[in-house]
């Protein structure tokens, strides 16, 4: 699966010509609330630059640590830390994905229930 850059939601949110609810922004990663929450704290951390697939990284596995370092600050900075917290990302339509763009989903603040 791959997405035309300029149709893509995620790149659109990452420079600005769409809001979002920032959490966290640096030069490389930025962070917003779900629109359809999830959980209690329901953070989607994203790459600005355009990855449609996690089949596409092709070995720069850089990005994930990113995403789940930023992640783990996050979810202390929701103080759901210590409680506890998932994070997942999905691939392609029976992984669950829906945008085109990878990012990783940080969900928390209750008992999170099976993952399928
Ligand atoms: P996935 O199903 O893993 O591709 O996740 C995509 C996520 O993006 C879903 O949880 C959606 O609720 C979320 N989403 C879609 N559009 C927006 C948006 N404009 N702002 C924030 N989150 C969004
Ligand atoms: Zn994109």
């Amino acid at each position: 699966m791959s997405q035309n850059l300029e149709d893509c939601l995620f790149c659109k949110i990452a420079s600005g010509a769409i809001p979002a609810d920032i959490v966290y922004e640096d030069d490389d990663l930025i962070a917003f609330n779900d629109i359809h929450p999830q959980a209690p704290v329901h953070i989607l951390i994203i790459p600005k630059r355009h990855v449609s697939t996690l089949n596409d990284l092709n070995g720069d596995t850089g990005v994930v640590s990113e995403l789940s370092h930023r992640a783990t600050i996050l979810a202390r900075d929701a103080g759901i830390d210590e409680a506890g917290f998932r994070i997942l990302m999905n691939c392609n339509p029976q992984g669950g994905q829906t945008v085109y763009h990878i990012h990783m989903h940080l969900l928390g603040g209750k008992q999170l229930g099976a993952l399928c």
